[in-house]
Formats: C-alpha cells, sequence, structure tokens
C-alpha cells in the first residue's frame, strides 16, 4: 500500500519531531517514521530529559540534606534509591513523551513506526506492504554513542550513556537478586 504526503520525515527526535510539526502547522501532509514503540529520540528517551532528570533529583536530595531548616518537618524521607530514582526518570520521560505525542495528534502528523530505507530518492518502505511517497523527505535519524576502541566496554563497568541510563546503577540485593532496572539479560524492571 502506497501513501501520498507532502512530507515524510525519517525519525521521531526532536529534529524530527520539530520538522513534522512545522510542515503540519503549515497545513501540509505530513508522515513521521520512527523506528522504535515510542517517539522522543535520545534527546527525551535516552539523553537531555533523563540525564537532566536524574541530575535535578540527585541535586534537590542533596540540597535538602544540605540545608538544615531547624524545628521544621517537612516529613519527607531524605533518602531515595536508585529504583526511585529511575522510577521518577522514567515518569517524567512518560509525560513529556505524552506532550509530544499530543503535539503531533494536535498538528495532524501522521506517525508510522519501523525502520524506514529508501526504495528511490520519494518512496521510503516501512514495513513490507507500507511505502510512503513523497516529493520531499526530511531525514531526522540521529546519532548514538560512539565507543572509542581504547575503552573496554565489554567491561562490566564501562558503560556508554544510553546503558547507563537505561539500566542505572547494577546491583544485587543480599540474595543475589538482580536489582539492574530493566536488566537486559533478566528483564527485571523492579
Ligand atoms: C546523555 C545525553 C545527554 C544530553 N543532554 C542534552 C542536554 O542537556 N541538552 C541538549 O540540548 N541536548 C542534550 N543531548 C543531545 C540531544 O539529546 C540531541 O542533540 C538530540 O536528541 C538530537 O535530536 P535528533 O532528533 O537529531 O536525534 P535523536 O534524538 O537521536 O532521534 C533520532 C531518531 O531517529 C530514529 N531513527 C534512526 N534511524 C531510523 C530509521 N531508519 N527509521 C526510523 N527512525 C529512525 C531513532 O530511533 C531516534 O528516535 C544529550 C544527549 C545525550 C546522549
Amino acid at each position: 500500500m502506497t501513501k501520498y504526503f507532502d512530507l515524510v520525515v525519517i525519525g521521531g527526535g526532536p529534529a524530527g519531531i520539530c520538522g513534522a510539526n512545522t510542515a503540519g502547522i503549515f497545513g501540509k501532509r505530513v508522515a513521521l517514521v520512527e523506528k522504535l514503540h515510542e517517539v522522543g529520540g535520545a534527546g527525551i528517551n535516552t539523553g537531555a530529559i533523563p540525564s537532566k532528570t536524574l541530575r535535578e533529583t540527585a541535586l534537590a536530595l542533596s540540597e535538602m540534606r544540605s540545608r538544615k531548616l531547624f524545628g521544621v518537618d517537612l516529613s519527607l524521607r531524605r533518602e531515595a534509591s536508585v529504583a526511585e530514582f529511575m522510577r521518577h526518570k522514567e515518569n517524567v520521560v512518560a509525560q513529556e513523551r505524552r506532550r509530544r505525542e499530543e503535539q503531533l495528534r494536535t498538528y495532524k502528523v501522521d506517525t508510522f513506526h519501523g525502520a524506514a530505507s529508501f526504495v528511490d530518492p520519494n518512496t521510503v518502505r516501512v514495513a513490507p506492504d507500507t511505502l510512503l511517497r513523497s516529493e520531499k523527505i526530511l531525514i531526522a535519524t540521529g546519532s548514538s554513542p560512539v565507543r572509542p576502541p581504547e575503552f573496554p566496554f565489554e567491561h562490566p563497568r564501562v558503560h556508554d550513556s544510553d546503558e547507563i541510563l537505561e539500566i542505572g546503577v547494577r546491583r544485587r540485593d543480599r540474595s543475589g537478586i538482580c536489582l539492574y532496572f530493566r536488566c537486559p539479560r533478566c528483564r527485571s524492571a523492579f
């Protein structure tokens, strides 16, 4: 099945979403293709938003500890577990992603999920039976962490930024149960 648009955007990160929305605002028929299940790209899912959320949470907690409010009981727990940090990060990311999905709907951008590939200069394949055709195609496929050969990424304590944000800190409880957040091996998501 071939669908026709004024613009096809490949990549649902911040660049692709902005490009698609802008064309939508001008009344263009727009398709956005994202290879993952969720839009957002590095900006929302694995980069800016999650890393800054974790940082801000850590800063807020450490500030709470360092500022002594004598005689004031804020009735807040003063400790947070890694799981709570990661859960808060997930909530912020999900909220931001919903906001972007809502924007795409507002500007009537059709979103497709699948790895886009070119059939010809004006046709993009999303699935075996789904082709998107447009005179204009915006490629906004972003980037992924580089792994320079001098760093031993096979070592269990060496991670790139995607891994550290997805997985959190590697931990095991006393009985040896994996507390790795969303562990890629055991799939735990405590
Ligand atoms: C750890 C970290 C922290 C960061 N912190 C900040 C910050 O504080 N402030 C800031 O401004 N920037 C920050 N950045 C940078 C910011 O995240 C990127 O500049 C931004 O995400 C780039 O957006 P993009 O849309 O170009 O690419 P991306 O966000 O990488 O999105 C590209 C999208 O294209 C999709 N895609 C790829 N190939 C295909 C295909 N064939 N078909 C369909 N879809 C495809 C990908 O799945 C992805 O969703 C940070 C980045 C990282 C990694």
